[in-house]
Parts: structure tokens; sequence; C-alpha cells
């Protein structure tokens, strides 16, 4: 399953940015990512490997500022490679999105972009996505309205956090199919894709179900379905132990996933299918597992 971690408020955003990501790397992954706004304008960082090599050149550049999003990427369409890494951005980089999942339709929306002059920097599915958004930005929405208009256009799944500088006030999330969870802080909050990430920070979350967006501002934060209904989320509180995200009890993280298998498998389906799908899936997996074996 791969990562996707955010943060607005008062703070330098990169310290979360980085510990997040590490907390979701552990499982492996091929290329990370992250994307700052600072005084109104975007810094893109990507590279293929390790979170650790990400910051190294992170750190070279002394990037800062009070909103960022990051991903750590299992690649689905086009190789894993810097290209191909997220964040992906609209042509002037001033918008900046992350994604986990499949977007089943990205082939005809990318040929109907391209018709329209739209220049395509990467192979993924994700980057309709971002084009799209800025599609109906130029078109005099605003970053909410823009990415809600441009989701009821998109099939398939996706968790997804979305930056854009000249609105530097907040960061957008939705989900349908992949996991979202927003933290709740003091003046500060949290996204992320999984609510380990995010629980040695605040143990206030909320978890957007599919078919919701949300604005996530330093201080407040408003949901709706993106067919524009309001919806009231409850904010729960989480009691997971920082040790229980680590190698907790067991000797390696080998051991520990081993034991984990069950939840892995249940989490790496998630995103990959719709729930209606499913169960015929995996039916149709464990048919193929059981007749190799015999
Ligand atoms: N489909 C997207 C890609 O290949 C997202 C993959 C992911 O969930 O990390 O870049």
């Amino acid at each position: 399953m791969c990562g996707i971690v955010g943060y607005i408020g008062n703070k330098n955003c990169l310290p979360f940015l980085m510990e997040g990501l590490k907390r979701l790397e552990y499982r492996g992954y091929d290329s990370a990512g992250i994307g700052i706004i600072h005084n109104s304008s975007c810094d893109i960082v990507r590279n293929s490997g390790k979170v650790s090599e990400l910051e190294e050149k992170v750190g070279e550049l002394e990037l800062h500022g009070n909103l960022g999003i990051a991903h750590t990427r299992w690649a689905t369409h086009g190789v894993p490679g810097e290209n191909n890494a997220h964040p992906h951005s609209n042509s002037d980089g001033r918008l900046i999105l992350v994604h986990n999942g499949i977007i089943e339709n990205y082939d005809t929306l990318k040929e109907e972009l391209a018709g329209r002059g739209v220049i395509f920097k990467s192979e993924t599915d994700t980057e309709v996505m971002v084009h799209l958004i800025d599609d109906y930005l130029k078109n005099g929405y605003q970053l909410f309205d823009s990415v809600r208009l441009a989701l009821n256009r998109i099939e398939g799944t996706y968790g997804i956090a979305v930056g854009f500088a000249d609105e530097p006030d907040k960061i957008v999330v939705a989900r349908n199919g992949s996991p979202l969870v927003i933290g709740i802080g003091d003046n500060e909050n949290f996204v992320a894709s999984d609510v380990n990430a995010l629980i040695a920070y605040t143990s206030r979350v909320i978890y957007l179900e599919d078919g919701e967006i949300a604005i996530v501002y330093k201080d407040r934060y408003e949901a709706k379905t993106i067919s524009d209904e309001h919806v009231i989320k409850e904010v729960r509180k989480v009691s997971t132990r920082v040790d229980q995200i680590s190698k907790g009890e067991y000797e390696y993280f080998m051991l520990k996933e081993i034991i984990e298998q069950p939840v892995s498998v249940e989490n790496s389906f998630r995103g990959r299918l719709l729930p209606s799908e499913a169960p015929a899936e995996l039916e149709r997996c464990l048919k193929m597992i059981l007749t190799s074996r015999l």
C-alpha cells in the first residue's frame, strides 16, 4: 500500500512529512516525493528509491513551508522513476497533487486533455487529475470546487491531497476506495492515508468515506460529498501507541509482517478494487493460487 501525508499549520511541514513517509515506507516503495507551498510559490522534490535518499536531497535544498504534501509510490501506471513520482503538477507547477489508487478512465481523459494542448510530463494515470483540476481553475473556479468537479469525471479509486500556491491556506483531500484520514491538531492539521502516520502528533481523527471531499485549513475543516452535499464528520479518538506502529514486540519487521499478513492482504487490495468488485476478484485470485498449488 502506498502512502500520502500532508501538513498545514504554523510550523515547518518538513519534519512531519519526512517522519510520516518513513512510517509508511517500511513495506517497501519505489519512489517518493514532497511538494511544499511557501510564500505563494511551490517547491517539488522527487526521487526514485528510498525516503532517506529523498530526505538527503531535501536537506541540501534547505526547504521549509507551512503547507506540504508528500507521497511514497507503488507504481501502477508508468515505471518507478523520478518523472512518475508524485506530487504531480500542472504546467506552471503551482498546483500539486498526490494520489493513491488507480484512475480507470485516464486514457480517455488524457486524450481529451492532450487534444486541448496539455503536455503530459509523466506516464502515470494520476497526472490526468491534476490537469483536469487545472482546467476548472482556469475557468474561474476556486480550488475546492475545481477538485470536486474534476472528481465527478474520474472513474476509479483514489485517496488524494491537493495544494495550490494561489490558495496557500488549504489542502483539499478526497477519497474513493483508498483510505484518507484527517488528524486534528492545535492550530495545525494533518492528512494521511494511514492513521499510523499521524498518531504521534494527534489522537483526534476524521475518516473520510468514499465519495467525500474536504477542505483542511490549519484551524478548521469542512466536508462535503463530491455531489456538493454538506456532511457532518465525527471526530474520533484513536489510542494506538507509537510502539504499536514500530517493530513493537517483534525482533524484526519481517517477523511482524509475517504475523500481520491477513491485515496486509486487506491493505494491499485497498484502493485497487472497488468494494462491489472485491468478492469476485478475491475469489478469482484464490482460485488461481489453489490451482497453481495442485
Ligand atoms: N496509479 C498511481 C501511479 O502509478 C498511484 C500509485 C500509488 O497508489 O502509489 O503513480
